[in-house]
């Protein structure tokens, strides 16, 4: 039996050091997971339960692409973040047994509408066109955890045309790493192939078309991708 169209493309991401690639299946964001940002943003940085929202798998820009300004925004904001890449899921995943369903790490980037995003805050609708456009999630490639281990610390930064722009550390995260997954294991079956946005740090703000911008992550590596 065929497909009655043809069907799209899987979206996946380039291994460091590897000529295979990464199937994405889903890609879950966290909100406010470093205090800083959140102050930023006019909250609390308490440690309420953290919230999600999701990208879709073909939001990726990969291979240090360009990212397309999107319509309909004229404040079009950065958020630099670290991305964990699971090679396994399930439900409810024990704190303790977190980590080993981990197969990498990467540089990513949370490009945000923030003004249609805030049009959404302020009428109590969901954030999909604000986060979820296309090329709104531009990675670096995945670095195996079996090459660098897991990072719990380490600078993370975002310049923008060389300018420092965003700074923060690993060790910042509201909500670590196993903390993320052990959760959202608790809503959604988690998979292999499914990313998590984990979050950025103070600093956001906004791109024009022709910035340069660089990511970095201590022990990760590097994100670069040009506003066009
Ligand atoms: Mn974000």
């Amino acid at each position: 039996m065929g497909y009655v169209i043809t069907p799209p493309p899987a979206a996946s991401l380039p291994v460091r050091g590897s000529q295979d690639l990464f199937p994405v299946h889903r890609i879950y964001c966290v909100g406010r997971n470093y205090a800083a940002h959140a102050i930023e943003m006019g909250h609390d940085p308490d440690r309420d339960e953290p919230f999600f929202f999701q990208k879709n798998p073909d939001c990726l820009v990969t291979g240090g692409g360009a990212f397309p300004y999107p319509p309909r925004s004229e404040d079009v904001h950065h958020e630099i973040e670290l991305v964990v890449a699971l090679a396994s899921g399930g439900r409810d995943i024990p704190l303790g047994e977190a980590l080993g369903h981990v197969y990498g790490y990467a540089v990513g980037l949370d490009m945000t509408r923030r003004d249609l995003q805030a049009d959404c805050k302020k009428m109590g609708r969901p954030w999909e066109i604000g986060k979820a456009f296309e090329n709104s999630a531009p990675c670096g490639d995945l670095v195996p955890a079996a090459e660098i281990g897991h990072p719990d610390q380490g600078a993370i930064w975002l310049k923008v045309n060389g300018e420092l722009r965003q700074q923060g550390d690993l060790n910042q995260l509201i909500w670590k790493v196993p903390e993320m997954i052990s959760y959202l294991s608790g809503l959604f079956e988690l998979t292999a192939g499914d990313l998590i946005m984990s979050g950025t740090p103070a600093g956001v703000g906004p791109v024009a078309r022709g910035d340069d911008l660089h990511g970095h992550i201590d022990g990760i590596g590097e994100l670069a991708a040009k506003v066009v």
